[in-house]
This record gives structure tokens, C-alpha cells and sequence, in this order.
């Protein structure tokens, strides 16, 4: 009997079909599989699957259950999705790989400091607020220019830019309104997509895409 595929194996075939329709390489596509909330008994079998990008929106969560899961898996690359407070851009440092929420000139200040001091860099995606909204976080647009210099002269690696456009929006807009922004700075990496939106994601130029329900199931509670 054949077995089913996996979740995993169904979201690489979907992010493969994309990159093929936007002629781009399935390679230049990284997929954060965003594990909040699950413990780790349900992320152990996407690391047994060989999957190494995970995704976590809060420092202190993600402290609870990666150092063990990387002892066993050293190779994996913790990226880090949810708004960051100053006060814990030091603990964000040394645990993640990738920062995908820098967004104001305050976390540029307790971040680079973080990253002297652990004599660490870790590249950073600049989060651009392209719904207008406030509460999400985000870099107005207005203000990215100003950000990206301060970033660079603090000498954080910036990796590109990351949204999260409006929910019950059709994304399309957001995501090629941010992947002009990067190109107009220069920058490589857009993280953008999830669950419901990553193929359309990574035919307007995604380079991260960040994937939690489709790979996990709906998440317990309120997250
Ligand atoms: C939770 C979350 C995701 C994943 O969302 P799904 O719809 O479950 O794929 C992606 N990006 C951010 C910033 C998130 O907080």
C-alpha cells in the first residue's frame, strides 16, 4: 500500500507547482514552518522528515522547547516572527538565526547592542506595516528608508523585508507592493505567505515563506 504524504511533502509540492508557474527555482524559497503553540511532539516529526526552518513568534515560548530539540538536530534555523520588545532582544539574539520583525529605531538600538555583546549577527527582516495597521507592528512605509540606514550603520545583516498583509484582504497588492520595496533598497529576501497564501506569495517573489496550519493543524487557542 502506498502511504499518503505527509503534511510536509504536500507543502513542498505546492511551493514547488508555484516556483514553476513564476519560473523561479523551488530552491530560492525557503520554508519557515511556523511551530507556535505546538509542543514539541508534534515538530518532531517534521525534524525526522529532514525539515531544518522553523518558526516562532515569542522569545520566551520558543525557550521552553527548542535548546532540547536542538541538541538532537544542531543543524536547525530558528526564525523568530512575532513583534519583539526591546527588553528581550537580547534572549531573541541568542536563540534565533533569523529576526523577521524588526521594526522600529528602538529594537535597531537593543538589538545591535545584543549582538556586540554576544559578538553575534543575525540577519534581520525589516517588517513594513503595508496594511496601514497599527497593531501588528511594522515600519510605516513612510519611515522604512530611515530605518534600513539606521539598521546598517548599527551593522545588523539585513536579510530583506517581511509583511503581514490585512486579514480577509486578497494579499496580491501587499505582497507585490512589498516586493518592489525590495527591490527599490536593493534587498533580497521577502518573507511573506502563509497557510492560506503562499502560492501566491511565491509567484510574486517570496523567498520565505512562513507556514504553520498547513503543517501543524489549526492551533489550540487564541495565538
Ligand atoms: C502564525 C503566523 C504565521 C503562520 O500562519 P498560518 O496561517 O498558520 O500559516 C505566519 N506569520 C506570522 C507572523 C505568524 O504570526
Amino acid at each position: 500500500m502506498e502511504k499518503a504524504d505527509t503534511p510536509l511533502q504536500q507543502v513542498q509540492a505546492t511551493i514547488a507547482k508555484a516556483s514553476k508557474i513564476a519560473r523561479r527555482d523551488p530552491g530560492d524559497v525557503t520554508l519557515v514552518a511556523v511551530s507556535k503553540t505546538h509542543p514539541a511532539e508534534a515538530i518532531a516529526p517534521l525534524l525526522v522528515e529532514g525539515h531544518r526552518h522553523f518558526g516562532e513568534n515569542r522569545v520566551q515560548e520558543a525557550q521552553g522547547k527548542w535548546p532540547m530539540l536542538r541538541d538532537v538536530y544542531p543543524a536547525v534555523q530558528l526564525h523568530l516572527i512575532g513583534q519583539l520588545q526591546s527588553n528581550k532582544a537580547e534572549d531573541a539574539v541568542a536563540l534565533f538565526d533569523v529576526i523577521h520583525s524588526l521594526d522600529r529605531p528602538s529594537l535597531v538600538t537593543a538589538l545591535a547592542k545584543a549582538m556586540d555583546k554576544q559578538d553575534k549577527r543575525v540577519p534581520c527582516f525589516v517588517q513594513v506595516d503595508v496594511g496601514e495597521e497599527d497593531q501588528k507592528g511594522g515600519c510605516p512605509v513612510a519611515d522604512l528608508p530611515k530605518l534600513l540606514h539606521l539598521a546598517r550603520d548599527a551593522d545588523i545583516p539585513v536579510a530583506g523585508l517581511m509583511c503581514l498583509p490585512p486579514f480577509d484582504i486578497e494579499p496580491a497588492p501587499f505582497f507585490a507592493f512589498l516586493d518592489k520595496l525590495a527591490r527599490d533598497h536593493e534587498l533580497e529576501g521577502r518573507s511573506m505567505g502563509m497557510s492560506g497564501d503562499y502560492e501566491t506569495a511565491i509567484k510574486l517573489g517570496a523567498t520565505h515563506v512562513r507556514v504553520g496550519t498547513a503543517l501543524f493543524g489549526r492551533r489550540p487557542a487564541l495565538d
